[in-house]
């Protein structure tokens, strides 16, 4: 038997649970937070090798202005430890005849339609409408997005007729990165409310160090505000009494007493495996186990001799990268290009500290299935079709490779939530967030069982992964605080 009893036990320290934890700490609970890596920070947890530190892949913080990272920061305090940055990003688009054209900075966080539209070069005839089209778009009524919802966002923005650089740039610079699931299955209302954020917000947000440090930084707050936090600790099973839960055990058999326990594991890891179907109903159980995932990204960090690129980080997108969900089932099956964004991030060039001197990390990010199971040679060629693009928009890169580590939904799943059942496990951000499963329709942060709460991405929140996780994390610690 564990000691002592507290108010509320967090599976996990993701972004949704270390968030949650340190927000239930600030109003005077007694929190207990059980992660199984050494340290927190899940999909974000920061890596150190060789005399670098960084995020474990790519990961850009959206939107900028108004992000969650930054209310928790200031919320908690925690900004000596956590310190964000801004990092000005450099998308780059391939044209038709080939060329990678970086996007200019329009020297504000919001993006300036005329340096956009030189940018992807729309003809001046189509420039009225597309900017009718955007002013339609960015300045939306909630009440108007909100019923959006339950429709696709291929299916909406198709009678639009953009051009195709502007759906390229809305739908694969965008959209695919931010959601990891084609935008004929990203449910529609959070399309447009994603695209608001980053559109009026802009993007960019990084936290030096490394992501994961803020979670690290939420975990030392719940320590020092009268909780626990147990690092290399699984949990094994959660302990449910007559209906209602009534603690954890741990993979040493200790038992952690609590009526109220937070996972942040994933709503199908959760009840499918740790509180068990059992205690469930049947059409409840069905439902979990029929939730699909987001994608993966999987690619590669690459450790130079010297360093090459001089921005922090970039998307890498054509006319024919956007993904549908025929193309990506498709290139799955051999039968299609895997030709997607590429996500590029150099965290040395916005932290100079986390690299030996002379040196530069870069991490390439493109989609894949999430099944952890893949054979090596399959996740390869998914992350070969990245390196490819990336290789051709940088072609001095691949000379200065000293080292390179490849990453797959394996590490991920690794990393964070165990797969229960097939093809997830490695997905970038949670359950997907496509029609059915977003808004209305998304899990609920309560089970069916008394005091058992689902934090992160599977529940509680919207918009891009990250952001979503710590405004599920306010979302829970309010419900649970009442
Ligand atoms: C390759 C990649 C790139 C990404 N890029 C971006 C990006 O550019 N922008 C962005 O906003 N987001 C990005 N994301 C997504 C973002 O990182 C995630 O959406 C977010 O961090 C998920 O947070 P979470 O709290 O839901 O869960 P997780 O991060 O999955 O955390 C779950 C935690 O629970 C722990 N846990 C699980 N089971 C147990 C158990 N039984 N016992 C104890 N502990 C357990 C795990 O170890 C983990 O720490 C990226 C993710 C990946 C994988």
């Amino acid at each position: 038997m564990g000691e002592g009893r507290f108010d509320a036990i967090v599976i996990g320290a993701g972004f949704g649970g270390a968030s949650c934890a340190a927000l239930l700490a600030r109003a005077g609970r007694k929190v207990l937070v059980i992660e199984k890596n050494n340290l927190a920070g899940g999909k974000t947890m920061s890596h150190a090798r060789k005399g670098f530190r960084y995020s474990p892949w790519p990961i850009i913080g959206a939107p900028l202005g108004g992000s969650w990272a930054s209310r928790l920061v200031a919320d908690l305090g925690i900004g000596e430890h956590a310190r964000l940055v801004k990092v000005q990003g450099r998308s780059m688009y391939r044209t038709p005849d080939g060329t990678f054209a970086p996007m200019p900075s329009s020297g504000s966080d919001a993006l300036d339609p005329n340096v956009l539209f030189d940018w992807l070069r729309v003809p001046a005839a189509e420039r009225t409408a597309v900017l009718e089209f955007m002013m339609m778009l960015s300045l939306m009524p909630p009440d108007e997005v909100a019923k959006l919802e339950g429709r696709d966002f291929h299916g909406w923005v198709q009678p639009f007729g953009l051009p195709a650089s502007v759906h390229a740039f809305l739908v694969s610079n965008c959209l695919d990165d931010m959601y990891m699931v084609p935008s004929d299955q990203l449910d529609c209302a959070e399309a447009v409310s994603g695209l608001q954020k980053v559109l009026l917000g802009g993007g960019g947000q990084f936290c030096l160090g490394g992501w994961g440090v803020l979670a690290e930084a939420c975990c030392a707050y719940v320590g020092a505000h009268g909780g626990e936090v147990l690092t290399g600790t699984r949990v094994q099973r959660i302990v449910i009494d007559d209906g209602a839960v009534a603690g954890v055990e741990t993979e040493d058999g200790t038992i952690h007493r609590s009526a109220t326990v937070i996972s942040n594991a994933g709503i199908q890891p959760t009840v499918l495996r740790l509180a068990g179907a059992r205690h469930f109903d049947a059409d409840y159980v069905e439902r979990i186990g029929k939730l699909l995932p987001s994608h993966a990204l999987v690619g590669y960090r690459y450790f130079l001799g010297e360093p090459v690129l001089d921005y922090g980080y970039s998307v890498i997108f054509s006319n024919t990268s956007a993904w549908s969900r025929q193309r990506f089932e498709d290139a799955h099956a051999g039968k299609a290009s895997r030709e997607g964004f590429v996500l590029v991030e150099v965290p040395s060039n916005y932290d100079p500290g986390h690299a030996p001197a002379g040196r530069q990390l870069v991490m390439s990010a493109s989609m894949c299935p999430a099944d952890p199971e893949m054979s090596r040679d399959d996740v390869k060629a998914w992350a070969d079709a990245g390196e490819a693009i990336l290789f051709a928009a940088h072609p001095e890169l691949a000379s200065r490779i000293e080292e390179k580590v490849l990453y797959t939904a394996k590490s991920v799943s690794n990393a964070t939530r165990d797969a229960a059942v097939p093809g997830a496990g490695g997905e970038t951000i949670g359950i997907a967030q496509i029609v059915g499963q977003a808004g209305r329709a998304k899990p609920s942060i309560r089970t069916p069982v008394e005091g058992l709460w689902i934090v992160g991405c599977d529940a509680g929140g919207t918009g891009v992964g990250t952001q979503q996780a710590i405004e599920s994390g306010y979302v829970v610690a309010e419900a649970v605080l009442g």
